[in-house]
């Protein structure tokens, strides 16, 4: 097992291209740790009681507690697996929990995209609260409208996707999450690619970068 890290701004689109990479190719395992919190507060676990309301304001949960999810879904993946992990580490504290993993790190890849795009693309994102695959209403619309392609559920606008917390999220992900580039980039794990582009451009440059 390795991982692949995806970092980006809350909008940038990795979990699109994460999600989509893992339905193609089974050596692939797509790990989103805001799905893994969101499945918690769904299931009203003791976790999710405690992440609900810091997710609902946009701001991070104690890192311990999305550190245990992690490091259980480390401890469970075995063989010839590439995990794509999506959302964690969101803090240099973090990034240090998983190094003491010793799980090997074979790459992370900056998912670039500019403030003034992630506004209109949150604005639009619709996604499947059953098998969690993404939409957008313009950019990646279902075949059906509010209907997801995958499994048939009724497609949802996530709480946390409101213009307002979306401001503090960003904020959030320029304060707590921006400085994981430089600590990766000093390790000679960073790589680039320009998110701004079409899904599909998208996931070559990311399956090219990694
Ligand atoms: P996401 O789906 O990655 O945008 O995450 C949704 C929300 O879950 C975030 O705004 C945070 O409140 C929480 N969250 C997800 N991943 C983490 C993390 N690694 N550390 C702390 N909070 C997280």
């Amino acid at each position: 097992m390795n991982i692949v890290i995806l970092l980006g701004a809350p909008g940038s689109g990795k979990g699109t291209i994460a999600s989509n990479l893992a339905a193609e190719n089974t050596n692939l395992k797509h790990v989103s740790s805001g799905d893994l919190l969101r499945g918690a507060v769904a299931k009203g676990t003791a976790a999710g009681v405690e992440a609900k309301a810091y997710m609902e304001k946009g701001s991070l949960v104690p890192d311990a507690l999305i550190a245990e999810m992690i490091k259980d879904v480390i401890a469970e993946t075995e063989g010839d697996v590439t995990m794509l992990l999506d959302g964690f580490p969101r803090n240099v504290a973090q990034a240090e929990i998983l190094e003491k993993t010793q799980a090997p790190i074979k790459s992370v890849v900056l998912v670039d995209v500019p403030d003034e795009i992630i506004a209109e693309r949150i604005s639009g994102r619709r996604s499947c609260p059953e098998c969690k695959a993404g939409y957008h209403v313009k950019a990646l619309p279902p075949k059906v409208e509010g209907v997801c392609d995958k499994c048939g559920a009724a497609l949802v606008i996530r709480k946390d996707d409101n213009p307002d917390t979306v401001k503090d999220r960003l904020v959030v992900y320029h304060n707590e999450t921006e400085p994981l580039i430089a600590f990766y980039e000093a390790k000679g794990l960073l790589k680039r690619i320009d998110g701004n582009q079409e899904p599909q451009k998208n996931a070559e440059a990311f399956k090219a970068a990694m």
